[in-house]
């Protein structure tokens, strides 16, 4: 009988990304920066060990960082035009491989193959957006106070982007942060979650082509892998920028441990994001927006919504057409398009859910649709869970964590004003958003007096950004911004220029110094 791996063919999309010493004990693809201890790669989807993959030591990053240095000498002068000529010729190359890098996405991670190819697709979407972007760094002229003086700011790389990413958007993060990093004349180094080293060994894979094509040192895109080059990058001053894209917790330590050293931080981490359901909402689309934002990925998106604010006039009607679509949830292989719900990464994970559900009940909530984990057939890896549904308190503690698996929060309201405080009142503020086709509740809760997150929707969830938005959240999500807008300029130091073309030398403000 063909194995679960076999008959999704993920063998031979691991052999299509240059991932080919399958359960060999050494290191895969092309890190060349890898000498360390083993990093075992388990798939949450059957449970098995994919590959073995060699962490990057102390000796390892030392040659990352020496290569990535001599590498910005060079590309820094590539016109950032040519450098976005590189970046489209890295969108093409995913075009060719967004079939087998999202069946690995899916199989490495968990999330179901649409999210994984979606979430190539979105790589795609960013390499397009730097190519543009590229011809469009642009700074501004000012007007000088001085005679014949001109004055204007213009951006200029920063050197070595450190970018520490998270399991969840195993390939994505990256891409947001490289591509940009690259038009903007930058080098990259990048150390993926331990949970997902193969999803980072085969981007390396695919982009390396195109850097030897076109004969760019491969400098400009390192990798390394094993969890310990974390603070190595943290405390390392070559690095001026590190991008962070994980737990709250975590990126509390990266963010002093860089500040210290006074670098610069990206903080892309943890959400506790809402659906506000107002009375006048379209109950249909609270459906598919609450119900994909709570359960798709299993519940491990930064953006997945974690509670529902309900109308108390509608909070009935919800709740029922909740449980009606909760009850048809199918649980199961992600690759297998015909289930909705995937694994969670662990096993640590499933304990995480299991705990927080106890915690919750504890508290006083009440279980509306009972969670647990998956057994039998099917479920050997032991991280299915179902998604479940319990009615508790804002001010509960565990409704005022993260916890990264599909557990929904539900909670009456009967005053906007009140719904829009109770969304605002946790310490994270990444998403969130409101169901209403009524013009002044939609108005007031995208003002100042309304949601306090980095992102707020209107009739649609708190999952799901385009790429052309900057993405990020305020509070203890970190307050970074990544992606589009002018979220490129996190990538480069900014520089003005006064140029005085006179014959003689007037001072700002005034001042008289005479000689
Ligand atoms: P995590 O914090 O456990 O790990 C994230 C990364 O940090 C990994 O690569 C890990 O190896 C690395 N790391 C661990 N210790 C480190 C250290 N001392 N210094 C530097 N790096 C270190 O997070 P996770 O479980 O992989 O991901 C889930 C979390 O990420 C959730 O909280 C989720 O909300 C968040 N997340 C946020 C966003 C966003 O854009 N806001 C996106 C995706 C995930």
């Amino acid at each position: 009988m063909a194995t679960l791996t076999d008959q999704f063919g993920i063998q031979e999309a691991l052999s299509k990304l240059g991932i080919q010493e399958i359960n060999e004990g050494t290191s895969t693809g092309s890190n060349s920066f890898a000498n360390g201890e083993i990093i075992e790669s388990y798939s949450p989807v059957d449970g098995t060990l994919i590959a073995k993959v060699k962490a990057s030591t102390q000796e390892d990053y030392e040659a990352a960082v020496a290569k990535a240095q001599e590498a910005f000498k060079s590309w820094r002068l590539v016109p950032a035009p040519k450098r976005g000529e590189i970046v489209r010729q890295m969108g093409e190359e995913l075009r060719k491989y967004k079939e087998p890098l999202g069946q690995l996405v899916s199989y490495e991670m968990g999330k179901s193959l649409q999210e994984g190819l979606g979430e190539v697709q979105e790589m795609i979407d960013i390499c397009d957006f730097a190519v543009g972007l590229s011809r469009q760094l642009y700074g501004l002229t000012m007007h000088s106070e001085r005679p014949m003086h001109r004055m204007y700011e213009q951006y200029h790389p920063v050197g070595i982007v450190g970018i520490i990413s998270a399991f969840n958007f195993p390939v994505a993060v990256w891409s947001w942060n490289a591509m940009l990093a690259w038009v903007c004349g930058d080098v990259c180094i990048w150390k993926p979650s331990e949970k997902t080293p193969l999803c980072g060994i085969a981007c390396q894979n695919i982009i390396k082509t195109v850097l030897e094509r076109n004969n760019i040192p491969e400098g400009v895109s390192c990798l390394i892998n094993g969890r310990d080059n974390g603070d190595r990058m943290n405390t390392d001053k070559r690095l001026p920028l590190v991008s962070f894209t994980g737990s709250t917790r975590v990126g509390r330590h990266v963010s002093k441990t860089v500040a210290e050293r006074f670098g610069n931080t990206i903080l892309e981490l943890g959400g506790n994001n809402a659906i506000i359901v107002s009375e006048h909402a379209d109950i249909n689309m609270v459906l598919v927006g609450a119900v994909f934002g709570a359960v798709g990925t299993a519940g491990q998106r930064c953006t997945t919504t974690r509670r529902l604010i309900v109308h108390e006039s509608v909070y009935d009607k919800t709740i029922e057409v909740l449980k009606s679509a909760y009850g048809q949830l199918k649980i199961g292989n992600p690759l297998d398009s015909n289930n909705h719900v995937g694994p969670l990464i662990d096993k640590d994970s499933v304990q995480n859910y299991l705990d927080a559900i106890e915690k919750a009940k504890q508290e006083g909530g009440n279980v509306i649709v009972e969670g647990g984990v998956m057994q039998g057939e099917g479920y050997e890896s032991g991280c299915y869970v179902k998604p479940c549904i319990i009615e508790a308190k804002n001010s509960f503690e565990i409704v005022q964590h993260e916890t990264f698996a599909p557990i929904l929060y539900v909670m009456k309201y009967n005053d906007l004003e009140e719904a829009i405080a109770m969304q605002n009142d946790v310490p994270q503020g990444l998403s969130s958003s409101i169901f209403t086709s009524n013009m002044r509740e939609m108005e007031l809760f995208l003002s100042h007096a309304g949601s306090d997150c980095g992102i707020a929707n209107v009739n649609i969830g708190t999952s799901g950004a385009e790429i052309g938005g900057a993405f990020g959240g305020e509070k203890e999500t970190g307050g970074g911004r990544e992606s589009g807008s002018d979220a490129w300029k996190a990538y480069m130091r900014r520089q003005t220029n006064t140029i005085n073309y006179g014959s003689e030398l007037p001072l700002a403000q005034g001042i008289r110094f005479d000689l």
